[in-house]
């Protein structure tokens, strides 16, 4: 017999606890870190559970899956929505519409459609540009060379608020080596910084790698497995 899928409270309180360690060790404030669940494949009844147990940001990468679970939870006050997936042309409205955050725009045609679609009563669209720092043809994200020209464009648009930058690297087999490419997308940032951008936002780090992307100033952390257990997909 299948048994539903259980929301694990205490799972939940592992993985803040581990960035409040990580964050200690690296002299950084843990408030100044933000835990984004990635709900993913879960059911909308456990993340209604994850908001119960005091988790605010919920990460989703599937377009039509996400606004299904917006929608279910719209009775839940305070939610956060960041869309963190491989955003299609013909998708951006309903992301436009829906999301609070997209952490994945790599493209200038997807920022301007975003800007355009964004609703004008809704406050602006929240982003991030996905970098590819490793050498990996076929993964999504911009290079670090073509970084400058997308933030500049993105920031140039009136519905958009560009915030920082996203990463997500390969699987590393140690924290040295989990370290560089976290290290690589801060410096990144600071480069923007140094350029006139006011930017606050370094998403990086999963279950897998979250305390070395604390160690390299991580703000956000993006968690699917270490909260809600395997997907069941
Ligand atoms: C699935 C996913 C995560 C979460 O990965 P876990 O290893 O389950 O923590 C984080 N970020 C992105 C972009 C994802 O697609």
């Amino acid at each position: 017999m299948l048994t539903a899928p259980q929301f694990s409270p205490a799972a939940l309180q592992i993985v803040r606890a581990r960035i409040v360690r990580a964050a200690e060790r690296a002299g950084r404030d843990p408030g100044s870190i933000r835990l984004l669940a990635v709900s993913k494949q879960q059911p909308a009844a456990l993340v209604r559970a994850a908001a119960a147990a005091g988790q605010t940001e919920f990460g989703e990468n599937y377009v039509q899956e996400g606004i299904d679970k917006v929608t279910a939870l719209a009775d839940v006050p305070g939610l956060v929505w960041h869309f963190i997936g491989q955003l299609q042309g013909n998708k951006t409205r309903d992301v436009a519409e829906r999301f609070d955050w997209v952490h994945t725009v790599d493209r200038e045609r997807i920022a301007w459609r975003l800007s355009a679609q964004r609703p004008h009563d809704a406050a602006p669209l929240q982003v991030l540009l996905q970098v590819r720092l490793a050498d990996e043809p076929g993964k999504a994200g911009v290079t670090p060379a073509q970084v400058p020209a997308l933030a500049a464009a993105v920031a140039a648009l009136p519905r958009l608020r560009l915030r920082g930058l996203m990463c997500i690297p390969p699987p590393a087999a140690d924290q040295d080596a989990q370290r560089r490419p976290f290290r690589q997308l801060r410096e990144l940032m600071e480069s923007l910084g140094a350029a006139g951008y006011s930017l606050d936002t370094l998403s990086m780090g999963m279950s897998d790698d979250l305390e070395a992307a604390v160690l390299e100033g991580a703000t956000i952390v993006r968690v699917g497995t270490a909260i809600f257990g395997r997907r069941p997909g």
